[in-house]
């Protein structure tokens, strides 16, 4: 993946899938770029997906790390 890849954009201060911003005039928005950091993966508020193209912050990988340790007691 390319780092200048555009993933999707924020529209109204939502963030929306490049899918689901064909055919929006995406002139105005901020485009979300793949080497850009969350503390989450964004949500797509038309569809709901989670983009996981972009790169998640300590914080963010620190979050999911302890979300899925906790699914998993089995690994003592
Ligand atoms: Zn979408």
């Amino acid at each position: 993946m390319n780092s200048c890849d555009i993933v999707g954009y924020v529209l109204c201060g939502e963030f929306q899938c490049v899918d689901c911003c064909a055919g929006v005039d995406v002139e105005d928005c901020n485009p979300v770029f793949a080497d850009s950091e969350w503390d989450s993966w964004p949500v797509c508020a038309v569809c709901g997906e989670e983009c996981h193209d972009v790169n998640l912050t300590q914080d963010g990988q620190d979050y999911y790390d302890a979300a899925g340790a906790e699914g998993c007691d089995d690994d003592s």
